[in-house]
C-alpha cells in the first residue's frame, strides 16, 4: 500500500499524508458508486436542481476553508482560491438550473406516431484530475455529470488529496441534505507508485461507464488507451499554448492589460492561459513595453497575503522545468525582458518572466510552458500571424485583439482551436462549450454539449 503525500510548494512542509485505498476499498467504492447510479438514474429533475443546488451551498459555506486548503497544497494566491469556489458555486447552481432544459426528450417528426430523443444517464463516470485548479477541475466535471443522473469517481492528483477529500465531504454533506445517495461522489486515494494499473483497473471495471481527464498528453494518451481497450467512451481535456494575437489596430494598452491577466492568473498553470503573443511589428514595441512594465509590477510572495498576485509554482521540479525551457530558449537567441529566474534559487517561485525574440523553433513557443513565462514574438502581417499561432501541436484557445471585429474575426476563423475569443481573455465559462482540437484532447466540457457527453443519446420510436 502506498502513501499520498501533500507538500507546501511555499515552505516545503508536509501538508497531510494519507494511506492509499487498497484494491478491495477500491472495488468497493465502484460497487457503492454503481448501486448509487442505479438509483440516482431514475431521480426527478427537482431532487437533481435541489442536489446541485445544495453543492453550491455548501461550496460557498465552506468557501475560506477550502480556498485556504488550495493554498496550501498548491500555492495558488488566496484572492484566485476565493474566486475559485465562487465560481465552482456558479457552476453548480448553473447545471442544477438548466440540466432538465439541456438534456429534454426532442421530438422528432417520423412515420412514427410518436419518435423523441431522450438523454440517458451512462452510470458511474470516472475522472482524473490534476492539481492546478484542485477544485474547479472537480465541479466542473462532476456538477453536469450528476445532473445528468450519472455517479462520480475522482482519482485526482496526490498533491491534492487534502482538496480531493475535502470535495468528497462537501458533495456528500449535499447528498445527505437532499436524500440522495452519498455514493454518488467518491474520492479514490490512488498513489502515483501504482497509478496506471489502479486506474486500468477501475476502467477495466463493468460498473464503469466511461472516463473524463484533464492533464498531460502522457496520462490522456495511458487513461485513453486503456478506456479504448475496455470500449469506454473518454473526455479529454489536455494541454496548450493558446496564441495570443495583436493585429496593428489593437487597442494595444487593453491587450497588454489582458495579456497579463491571461498569461499569469494561477502563477501560469493554466491549459487556457495565452502563452504566446503574435504581435503585429507595428505595435510589437508598445506592446512589450506596457506588457513589460505591468509584469514587473506584479506581487509575487506568500500566497496567503491576499495582496499576493503570484504564488510558488506546484513543485520545485516544476519551477525546474521552466528553468530549462527558458534556459534553451535564451541559449537559442531569445531576450529575457523581465524575470527568467526563479525568485530564490532551488525554491517554487519562479520570476513572472517575459522573453522576446522567440521564434517558432525555440522551446517556449513549441512546448507548452505550465508557469509564469510570455514569449512574444513578432508578425509581418495578419498571414504571418495565424502561420505562427496554428505552428503547434495544441488547439485549445485563441484570442485575437483588433478595433476592427470582422478583420479579428477572419484571422481568428483560419486558427485551429476550441475556441476563439475577440477582444477578450480566453476563459471557461459554464454556458459555453469548453475543450480542444489536436493535442490539446477531445470531446468537450460545461454547456449543453458537456453535459451531453456522458448521457446515451436514445431514440425512442413508437408506432
Ligand atoms: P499529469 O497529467 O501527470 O497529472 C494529471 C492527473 O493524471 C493526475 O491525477 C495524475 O496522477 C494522473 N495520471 C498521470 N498518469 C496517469 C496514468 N498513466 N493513468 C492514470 N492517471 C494518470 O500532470 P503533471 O502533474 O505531471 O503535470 C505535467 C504537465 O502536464 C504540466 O507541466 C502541464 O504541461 C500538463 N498539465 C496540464 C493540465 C491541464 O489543465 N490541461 C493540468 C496539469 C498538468 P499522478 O499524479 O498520480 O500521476
Amino acid at each position: 500500500m502506498g502513501t499520498l503525500v501533500s507538500i507546501s510548494p511555499t515552505t516545503g512542509a508536509e501538508v497531510g499524508r494519507w494511506t492509499s485505498h487498497t484494491e478491495d476499498d477500491l472495488s468497493t467504492a465502484v460497487q457503492q458508486a454503481s448501486e448509487a447510479a442505479d438509483q440516482w438514474r431514475f431521480s426527478s429533475w427537482d431532487i437533481r436542481a435541489a442536489l446541485l443546488h445544495a453543492v453550491s451551498h455548501e461550496l460557498s459555506s465552506r468557501r475560506v476553508t477550502l480556498a485556504n486548503l488550495m493554498v496550501d497544497e498548491m500555492g495558488k494566491p488566496i484572492s484566485e482560491a476565493l474566486s475559485e469556489i465562487d465560481k465552482c458555486a456558479v457552476a453548480a447552481e448553473f447545471f442544477g438550473e438548466h440540466a432538465e432544459g439541456f438534456l429534454a426528450d426532442r421530438p422528432v417528426e417520423t412515420s412514427a406516431s410518436r419518435s423523441w430523443v431522450a438523454h440517458e444517464p451512462l452510470g458511474v463516470i470516472l475522472a482524473v484530475m490534476p492539481w492546478n485548479f484542485p477544485f474547479w477541475q472537480v465541479v466542473r466535471f462532476a456538477a453536469p455529470a450528476l445532473a445528468a443522473g450519472n455517479a462520480a469517481l475522482l482519482k485526482h492528483a496526490p498533491s491534492v488529496t487534502g482538496c480531493a477529500l475535502a470535495a468528497q465531504e462537501l458533495f456528500r454533506a449535499a447528498a445527505a441534505s437532499v436524500g440522495a445517495p452519498e455514493a454518488l461522489f467518491t474520492t479514490l486515494l490512488i498513489d502515483e507508485s501504482d497509478v496506471a494499473e489502479a486506474t486500468t483497473r477501475i476502467i477495466d471495471h463493468p460498473s464503469v461507464a466511461a472516463i473524463t481527464l484533464t492533464g498531460s498528453e502522457r496520462a490522456g494518451m495511458s487513461v485513453a488507451a486503456a478506456a479504448a481497450h475496455a470500449l469506454k467512451k473518454s473526455v479529454l481535456e489536455l494541454g496548450g499554448s493558446d496564441p495570443f494575437i495583436v493585429l496593428g489596430d489593437a487597442d494595444v494598452p487593453a491587450a497588454a492589460r489582458a495579456a497579463v491577466k491571461s498569461r499569469f492568473l494561477n502563477g501560469g498553470q493554466s491549459c487556457l492561459a495565452a502563452k504566446r503573443f503574435i504581435v503585429a511589428e507595428s505595435v510589437a514595441d508598445e506592446f512589450t513595453e506596457i506588457f513589460a512594465r505591468l509584469t514587473s509590477e506584479l506581487i509575487v510572495g506568500d500566497p496567503h497575503d491576499p495582496a499576493t498576485q503570484i504564488g510558488p509554482v506546484a513543485r520545485i521540479s516544476q519551477a525546474e522545468a521552466l528553468q530549462q525551457q527558458v534556459d534553451t530558449s535564451i541559449a537559442a537567441g531569445a531576450v529575457a525582458v523581465v524575470g527568467g529566474r526563479p525568485l530564490v534559487p532551488g525554491s517554487a517561485f519562479f520570476q513572472p518572466t517575459i522573453l522576446t525574440d522567440v521564434t517558432p523553433e525555440m522551446a517556449v513557443f513549441k512546448e507548452e510552458t505550465f508557469g509564469p513565462i510570455a514569449a512574444v514574438v513578432r508578425a509581418s502581417d495578419d498571414e504571418h500571424a495565424v502561420r505562427l499561432a496554428d505552428t503547434t501541436v495544441y488547439g485549445l484557445g485563441a484570442s485575437v485583439w483588433s478595433t476592427n471585429v470582422d478583420r479579428a474575426l477572419a484571422v481568428g476563423r483560419r486558427i485551429n482551436s476550441g475556441a476563439l475569443f475577440v477582444n477578450a481573455v480566453v476563459a471557461s465559462d459554464p454556458r459555453v462549450p469548453f475543450g480542444g482540437t489536436r493535442r490539446s484532447g477531445y470531446g468537450r466540457e460545461l454547456s449543453v454539449e458537456g453535459i451531453r457527453e456522458f448521457t446515451n443519446v436514445r431514440t425512442f420510436w413508437v408506432d
